[in-house]
């Protein structure tokens, strides 16, 4: 059955005219959706949030926002099931893939909803710390922060259609700040299901959570100063994205990036830390269909180890079964579209230029339950580049099951390596000697928005590099955007005012308390 999705805008459902954009299942190519945009009054739906749903938020207490969130966390929970089932249809998810999506999505609403307990009765956030400015010490300054008066617009990429929404969503409600959320077009099936829990569970006030089901329109002419854009996508769109708002509005950008891992050159290959190595690798090459922004795309081995590392990575890949992601036996399902597959296999073939292969070459391979010349399949690949500085792996990143294997000999070449991708989201590194890894850090630190450290002490507990974690921040520099998200309470300043606030101390405690 092919349904017809529409926008949630100005408190109601409206579909866009015209025959719209098709939304496809990567396993068949059958047509699942249909969605349409035009003849959409965007500017009535970000004035509508702006006017109804922002001063509802603001006139509740943390607390108050945090139970919307609860709320909203259990109407999801409660229906998760059939959210798995869309992203399998949408998304070419197998049932995990779904569930990394769909539970971290919610897991992240939920530590939001918790933050909001210890924050209390307070609307707005005063930070610790009262300055002395006079030598009468009565006189003093302090910083507080108010939720921007605008509206929130959230623009995602299409590998994460539940998380991508429910992330930001959460970080701007606790915030204050009402949102317009857009998912992307071709799997936005689970993110409009998301969105109708949401309205039938009547749990947020009218404004407080709208959606542009398709695409963007004219959505960004209608932003203006008081607003805040949050995208997540491409470097190329996101650029296009900062132009267009120009100085309107602040823009935060969440884009690509070329991760990196470095197994450390004290690892043995009977230690538990190059097992997480390897599990961790194939993991985030294969998860997702490698469609991650923190899918591990560059991994640097010690060179006198590269044969045996290419050996044992790519039987440990070898053992990811591929094929129709709705059997429990599949680990890996289609890339999420036609579009996505040519991509990939374009990178792939600039990759091989320069590059062998270990494993893959781009084609489907031996794929399970699935029919002949159907769907968007590619075997996971597996490259090895003949230096550490080999300038194709750096230069763009191959948005599916693509990593290539780099020698680098001592820490500088480990470090300099990372440095050649301009800026990354996550890199890990799997060491126990902790002089390399102080040396490694302080050198990718400034390009890197996380570090993760896999050592034999923490290898039964590492979730990998790919798990974003709401308590810390995600984002990373350079080609990764240059943004921030998350990150605890770290996140809400992105959607609020920080003022300077000078006065008598006792006026200041009275008005900030
Ligand atoms: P994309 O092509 O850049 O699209 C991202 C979003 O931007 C989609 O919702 C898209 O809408 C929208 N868009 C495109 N042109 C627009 C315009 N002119 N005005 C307003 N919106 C516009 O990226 P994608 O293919 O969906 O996602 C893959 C990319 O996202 C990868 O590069 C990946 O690394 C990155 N990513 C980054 C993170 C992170 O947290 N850093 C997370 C996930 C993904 P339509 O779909 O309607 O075109």
């Amino acid at each position: 059955m092919t349904i017809q999705l529409s926008s949630f805008l100005e408190g109601r459902w409206q579909a866009g005219t015209g025959e719209g954009v098709a939304l496809v299942d990567p396993t068949t190519d059958a047509v699942r959706a249909t969605v349409s945009t035009e003849g959409l009054d965007l500017g009535a739906a970000l004035e509508f949030a702006r006017s109804q749903g922002g001063p509802a938020l603001r006139a509740l207490t943390f607390a108050q926002r945090g139970a919307l969130l609860s709320a909203m966390t259990k109407a999801l929970h409660a229906q998760r099931e059939e959210l798995v089932a869309l992203a399998i249809q949408n998304g070419g998810n197998t049932r995990s893939d779904a569930k990394f999506d769909i539970d971290g999505g919610t897991a992240t609403m939920a530590y939001y909803a918790k933050l909001a307990e210890s924050l209390g009765e307070k609307r707005f956030l005063v930070e610790d710390g009262v300055e002395p400015l006079a030598l009468n010490p009565r006189y003093v300054g302090q910083h507080l922060s108010t939720p921007l008066t605008g509206v929130a617009v959230h623009i995602n990429a299409f590998n994460f259609p539940a998380w991508g929404l429910l992330e930001k969503a959460a970080v701007a409600i606790l915030a204050g700040v009402p949102v317009v959320t857009k998912p992307a077009t071709s799997t936005a099936l689970v993110a409009w299901k998301v969105m109708q829990i949401i309205d039938e569970a009547k749990v947020l006030p009218a404004g407080v959570l709208s959606m542009v089901t398709g695409p963007a329109g004219d959505l960004l002419d209608h932003v203006r100063t008081g607003d805040a854009v949050a995208f997540t996508g491409s470097s190329g769109v996101g650029e296009q994205i900062r132009a267009s708002v120009g100085g309107r509005a602040r823009v935060n950008v969440e884009a690509d990036s070329l991760n990196a891992a470095i197994l450390g050159p004290d690892v043995e290959s009977d230690s538990e830390t190059y097992a997480l190595f390897l599990r961790e690798c194939a993991r985030e090459l294969t998860q997702k269909a490698g469609q991650k922004c923190t899918a591990t795309r560059r991994i640097f081995v010690p060179a006198a180890v590269i044969d045996q590392v290419s050996e044992d990575l790519s039987e440990e890949v070898g053992a990811v079964k591929v094929g129709n992601p709705e059997l429990r036996e599949v680990r890996m399902g289609p890339l999420a579209s036609h579009r996505q597959l040519e991509d990939v296999q374009a990178g792939i073939a600039k990759l091989a230029q320069s590059c062998q292969f270990v494993r893959g070459d781009g084609q489907r391979g031996a794929l399970v339950d699935v029919a002949e010349g159907k769907g968007c399949f590619m075997a996971p690949v597996l490259l090895r580049a003949p230096s550490h500085t080999t300038a194709a792996v750096h230069s763009d990143e191959v948005f599916g099951p693509v990593a290539t294997l780099l020698p680098y000999s001592g820490a500088a070449q480990a470090v300099e390596g990372v440095v050649l991708g301009r800026g990354g989201l996550v890199a890990s590194v799997y060491t126990d000697d902790k002089d390399f890894a102080a040396e490694v850090l302080m050198g990718i630190a400034p390009w890197s928005g996380r570090v993760t450290f896999g050592s034999a002490r923490v290898a039964e507990h590492s979730p990998g590099p790919g798990m974003v974690m709401p308590q810390l921040v995600h984002g990373g520099p350079g080609r990764a955007g240059g943004g921030e998200e998350l990150g605890g309470l770290r996140g809400l300043s992105f959607y609020s005012q920080r003022t300077a606030v000078q006065g008598a101390k006792p006026l200041l405690e009275k008005l900030l308390a």
